[in-house]
């Protein structure tokens, strides 16, 4: 494309942003502490869904020195919903050497954004150019349907080289004077405009004389990503083992999958209702009632789980307020759960029942026992 193609496209580009701008909160102040959060956040969730944690996250650690010293479990429960939860820990570790030895300010420079943990070249570009006006290219999802689409590049988007090539055009396009606004005016026209699920919206977008695949009408085959391999099914079967007042949770473990995260107590595979009573009792709890419940399923990055649930009710020892270690099980207070213990959103469909009292309803009463 030739330079005064590229220098139209910015101009054209920053004119529609200045009219169409999406009013986000991290955009009203966009201190680096502000940017950098909401980045990390925005690294796997949509703009709508990091909203609302985005705000109370940073009530709950407004600097970046409260971050680094935050209990982990505290620290999790204020991702809860979020998903991702090496994002936070990540974020923790990066804050830990911010204080340390970048006298607690967010770093200006993408290369030294870049060795922080979980910091990439899209999020050491979108730090270095939003919150400091550096022109350097943020290129993320979006950026590359946009720019894959204006040049017609039917290439793997995959691919390293093919994300090269994307960065090297939009530094090429980078107007000097404000990198802030032209790396989020691509990203919005991404997500607003051209579209990833659907036909773009060619009619609205400031491009459209410009762009290739808006002449050959071929948006459906670009951006090209090759296929994965399929994702793999984990069966589970899923216990809500329950007395009056406690719930038996567990920990998960430090590392890997929802690492240091608590879970429901779980069964590999399905499970008959005598296979969960026996495994009730194994781990220390005397079973009075069970009955199925709900299935749900949920999605990682490259895993399914596909669950399959029961309700158990358990004996009702004194509960002391204290949680009872049997084993790596828990029996904790229902209240307390809410408030102090982390829950993966893979459990999401079941965690109304940490706060359900035990009653008729879960548990009918047959007709013959009813006097
Ligand atoms: Fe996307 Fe259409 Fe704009 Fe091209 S003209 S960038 S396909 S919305």
């Amino acid at each position: 494309m030739m330079q005064n193609q590229t220098e139209t496209i910015a101009e054209l580009l920053l004119a529609w942003f200045d009219q169409n701008a999406r009013i986000l909160p991290w955009r009203e102040d966009a201190s680096p502490y502000r940017v950098w959060i909401s980045e990390i956040m925005l690294q796997q969730t949509r703009v709508e869904a990091v909203k609302p944690y985005f705000e109370r996250f940073i009530r709950t650690f407004p600097t970046v020195r409260m971050l680094a010293e935050a209990e982990e479990e505290y620290l999790l429960k204020m991702w809860e919903g979020l998903g991702y939860y090496n994002r936070a820990r990540n974020l923790q570790k990066s804050a830990q050497i911010i204080v340390r030895d970048h006298c607690e300010e967010i770093p200006s420079d993408q290369d030294t954004l870049l060795k922080l943990p979980g910091i990439g070249s899209y999020t050491a570009g979108a730090v270095a150019s939003i919150a400091y006006q550096k022109p350097v290219p943020a290129v993320d999802g979006n950026v590359m349907r946009v720019i894959t689409r204006i040049l017609e590049e039917d290439g793997n988007i995959l691919d390293k080289k093919i994300h090269r090539k994307i960065e090297v055009f939009v530094t090429k396009m980078m107007p000097h004077d404000r990198p802030r606004d032209f790396n989020q005016a691509l990203m919005e026209l991404g997500a607003t405009v051209c579209v990833p699920n659907g036909a773009p919206k060619c009619e609205r977008c400031p491009l459209q004389k410009l762009c290739r695949v808006c002449e050959h009408a071929n948006w459906d085959i670009i951006p090209f990503k090759e296929k994965k391999k399929p994702r793999k099914i984990e069966k589970k079967t899923l216990l809500i083992i329950q007395n009056e007042n406690g719930i038996v949770l567990r920990k998960r473990p430090d590392s890997g999958l929802l690492a240091g995260m608590y879970e429901f107590p779980m069964l590999e595979g399905p499970a008959s209702e005598e296979d969960v009573l026996d495994f009730t009792r194994q781990i220390g709890f005397l079973p009075v009632q069970i009955r199925p419940l709900e299935n749900s399923k949920h999605i990682f990055t490259h895993l399914e789980w596909q669950m399959e649930a029961y309700l158990v009710r358990i004996e009702d020892p004194a509960f002391s307020g204290e949680k009872e270690r049997l084993g790596s099980y828990l029996l904790l207070e229902k209240n307390e759960t809410e408030r102090k213990y982390p829950i993966p959103s893979a459990f999401k469909a079941y965690t109304k029942y940490l706060k359900m009292k035990l009653g008729n309803e879960l548990f009918p009463v047959p007709e013959q026992e009813k006097t």
